[in-house]
């Protein structure tokens, strides 16, 4: 891969870390805010159904957090990549992963065939 290609990918996988590092300490904060005391300290009535919508979004929060904590880790290990210059090679067989796959997935570190 040539070194101009290798930067543009480089500078992209940092855009899309600080962004989902942006993105995890919003939701990590929206998340614990639940768990927090109503405002002016009164007790809120609780009602069932609204407990359960309540639990229902911090699950969805707390998924979403797992998902991008996932991809913050491949795109370190891109980077890692990157300056081990085995960026764009599978991790598992060794194959050269397509460009195309990169460019929609700029963090895999497998082939589409070892992904699978
Ligand atoms: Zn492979």
């Amino acid at each position: 891969m040539k070194k101009s290609e290798l930067k543009a990918f480089k500078e992209k996988l940092l855009a899309l870390r600080a962004r989902l590092l942006g993105d995890v300490h919003y939701l990590a904060e929206s998340a614990m805010n639940r768990h927090g005391e109503a405002p002016g300290g009164t007790t809120m009535p609780i009602h069932m159904a609204d407990l359960g919508t309540e639990n229902y979004e911090q699950e969805f929060a707390f998924s979403l957090l797992e998902t991008e904590e996932a991809t913050l880790e491949a795109i370190e290990r891109a980077l890692e990549k990157i300056e081990e210059g085995t960026y764009g090679v599978c991790d598992e067989c060794g194959a050269k992963i397509p460009k195309g796959r990169l460019k929609v997935l700029p963090f895999a570190s497998l082939c589409v065939k070892c992904a699978e």
